[in-house]
C-alpha cells in the first residue's frame, strides 16, 4: 500500500459540500465535479459546482451575520478572546488540517506541516489579529475654525469575498479570513475549484469554536460559474484575490462596476541575485530549493530567475544541479517526501513546454526536464527538478511564470546589471539578495522593485506584510498593513460650540 492509499484509507473530509449559514450541505445546485489528486492522477473527492443561487445563498448569511451584529458588534474582549480560541482549535487540528491541504494541493505533507505553509502559520495569523483586535486606537485630529473634537474611528467594510488559489488553501485561508474577522467583516470563501476539502473543515472549525453561523461560508466552484456572480454581488464589499495575473485583472474590472474594495495577490518572476561574494553553495541551496522543494516551483514567490555573477555561475549551477538530483519529486503523503507533483495534467504539460520554448530559444537544459512515470508514481503528474541555463531576459521562460519546477540560470557581469535584469520583468512580488556585503545588500534592496527583499533568505511569518507591485498585485496581507484592507476609516466631527 503506497503513502497516499493508506492516507486515503484513514482520511474523513466533507466532499461534493458547502458550508454556508452554519450548516454543510449540498449545493443547491445540485452539481458536483472531481476532484483529482496529482500525486496519482484520481478522482479523491468531489468539490460542489455552485452556481448563483448559492453565491447568493451564501452572501445572504453572511450579511445577515453581519448586521445582526453578534459579530461586527462585539466587544474587542469578546472577539479577541474567540478568535483566540479559534487559533487554538486549528492548532489540535494540525495533522488533518495539513494532511487535507497535501490531498487538495498534491503539496508534500512535510511542507504542508511546516511553519511556512501549515495550520500551525494559520494559527499564529489568528492569535496575531486577535491580538490586534483590542490594540486598534483611533486619533484625535486638530480641527478649526470652530470649537470641535474631531476622532478617527476604523469600521468593517462588511461582507468580504475571499477567493483563494489551489497551492496553498490552508494559509491563505488564514492570510485572509483573520485580518477580515480581526476586523468585524463576515466572509464568504471561494477556494480553488482544484480542491476544497481543508476550506472546509477551516471553516467548520470556526463553528467549533463558537464564532456565530453565517460569519464563516464556503462555496466552491468555477471561476465564470461561481467567482464571478460572487464578485458582482451587491451583498459583497470587498474582494481579497490570490491567483493568476488574467485572473486577478478580470476580478479587478468586474470589482470597479461595483466600486469595491479589491486587494489582489498574483504572481510573480522574482530573482534570486548572487553576487561574487555570495556564500555560493547556500545561495544554490536556496535557488534551488525554491523550484525543487516542496511546492515544485508552484509558489508565487518562489524565486524562479536566478541571476549570477559571472564569476561564480559556473559552480552555482553545479551545486544547484547536485542539489536537485537528491529534491526528486515523491509520493505527497509519504513525511519522507520533499517534493510534490504538478497539480494537472494540463499543467504539467504547459511546465514542459516553457522548457521545449526555452531550449528553442538558445537555453541550455542542465538537468531535469523529464516527466517521471516509474513505479508509484505512474498515474501522478511528476516533473524532474529542471534547471535552464544560458538563459537571457528576454526569453519566454525569464518573462512569464512557469509555475512548476523550473529555475531560469542567468548572468551579469556588475550590481547594475543585476539590478537591471532583476527590475526587468512585469512583476514585483519578491527577490531574493545573496551577498556576504551589507552595504552592497541595503543599496541594492533600494533599488529592487517588489513587494518583499529577501537579504540572504526569505521568510514567512504573519508580522510581516506582504503582497506585490506592478503586474503581482496591490494590498497587503500579513502585518497590522492588512487590516487597513478591510476596514474603512470614519471620521467624526463633534461641534462644541453653545
Ligand atoms: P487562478 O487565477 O486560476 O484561480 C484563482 C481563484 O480564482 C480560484 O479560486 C478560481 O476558481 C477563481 N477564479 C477563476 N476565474 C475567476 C473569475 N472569472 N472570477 C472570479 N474568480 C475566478 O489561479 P490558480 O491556478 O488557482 O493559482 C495559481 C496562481 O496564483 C499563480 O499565478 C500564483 O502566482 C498565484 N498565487 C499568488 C499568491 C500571492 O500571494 N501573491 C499566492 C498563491 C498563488
Amino acid at each position: 500500500m503506497t503513502a497516499t492509499e493508506a492516507a486515503l484509507a484513514e482520511l474523513r473530509f466533507h466532499s461534493g459540500k458547502v458550508l454556508v449559514d452554519g450548516e454543510i450541505r449540498d449545493p443547491l445546485s445540485g452539481q458536483v465535479m472531481d476532484q483529482v489528486f496529482p500525486g496519482n492522477g484520481r478522482a479523491v473527492a468531489q468539490v460542489a459546482r455552485c452556481q448563483a443561487e448559492d453565491v447568493d445563498a451564501a452572501v445572504t448569511a453572511a450579511r445577515r451575520a453581519l448586521e445582526v451584529g453578534e459579530w461586527r458588534d462585539l466587544s474587542a474582549r469578546e472577539r479577541r478572546r474567540l478568535l483566540l480560541r479559534y487559533a487554538g482549535v486549528i492548532e489540535a487540528d494540525r495533522d488533518n488540517l495539513a494532511r487535507l491541504n497535501t490531498l487538495d494541493s498534491g503539496v508534500p505533507l512535510q511542507m504542508s506541516s511546516s511553519f511556512a505553509l501549515g495550520p500551525d502559520v494559520v494559527a499564529d495569523m489568528f492569535q496575531f489579529y486577535a491580538g490586534a483586535v483590542d490594540k486598534e486606537i483611533g486619533e484625535v485630529v486638530p480641527v478649526y475654525p470652530g470649537r470641535a473634537l474631531d476622532y478617527t474611528v476604523r469600521h468593517p467594510l462588511g461582507v468580504i469575498a475571499c477567493i483563494t488559489a489551489w497551492n496553498a488553501p490552508v494559509f491563505l485561508f488564514g492570510a485572509k479570513v483573520a485580518p477580515a474577522l480581526a476586523c468585524g467583516n463576515t466572509v464568504v470563501v471561494k477556494p480553488s475549484e482544484l480542491g476544497a476539502t481543508a476550506t472546509l473543515r477551516l471553516a467548520e472549525l470556526a463553528l467549533e469554536a463558537g464564532i456565530p453561523k453565517g460569519v464563516v461560508n464556503v462555496i466552491t466552484g468555477l471561476g465564470p460559474e461561481c467567482g464571478e456572480p460572487l464578485v458582482t454581488h451587491r451583498g459583497v464589499d470587498g474582494i481579497s484575490f490570490t491567483g493568476g495575473v488574467a485572473t486577478g485583472r478580470h476580478v479587478a474590472r468586474l470589482a470597479a462596476d461595483g466600486l469595491k474594495r479589491v486587494v489582489l495577490e498574483l504572481g510573480g518572476k522574482s530573482p534570486c541575485l548572487v553576487f561574487e561574494d555570495a556564500d555560493v553553495d547556500a545561495a544554490a541551496m536556496l535557488a534551488a530549493g525554491m523550484v525543487a522543494y516542496g511546492m515544485s516551483g508552484q509558489g508565487c514567490v518562489c524565486a524562479t530567475r536566478a541571476v549570477v555573477h559571472e564569476s561564480v555561475a559556473e559552480r552555482f549551477q553545479a551545486q544547484v544541479a547536485s542539489a536537485m538530483s537528491w529534491m526528486r519529486p515523491g509520493d505527497p503523503f509519504d513525511p519522507a517526501t520533499l517534493s510534490g507533483p504538478i497539480v494537472s495534467e494540463r499543467q504539467l504539460q504547459r511546465v514542459m513546454s516553457y522548457i521545449e520554448k526555452g531550449r528553442e530559444e538558445g537555453a541550455q537544459v542542465v538537468c531535469g526536464g523529464r516527466r517521471l512515470q516509474e513505479g508509484a508514481l505512474a498515474h501522478g503528474f511528476f516533473l524532474e527538478p529542471t534547471l535552464l541555463a544560458q538563459v537571457r531576459n528576454h526569453m519566454t521562460p525569464a518573462r512569464e511564470e512557469i509555475f512548476g519546477p523550473v529555475l531560469c540560470a542567468l548572468t551579469f557581469a556588475d550590481d547594475d546589471e543585476a539590478i537591471r535584469i532583476a527590475n526587468d520583468t512585469d512583476y514585483g512580488l519578491g527577490a531574493v539578495i545573496m551577498t556576504r556585503d551589507l552595504r552592497r545588500a541595503h543599496r541594492v534592496a533600494a533599488r529592487i522593485e517588489a513587494g518583499t527583499v529577501g537579504i540572504n533568505l526569505y521568510a514567512v511569518c504573519p508580522t510581516l506584510p506582504f503582497g506585490g507591485i506592478k503586474q503581482s498585485g496591490y494590498g497587503r496581507e500579513g502585518s497590522r498593513h492588512a487590516l487597513d484592507d478591510y476596514s474603512y476609516l470614519k471620521n467624526v466631527y463633534v461641534d462644541l460650540n453653545g
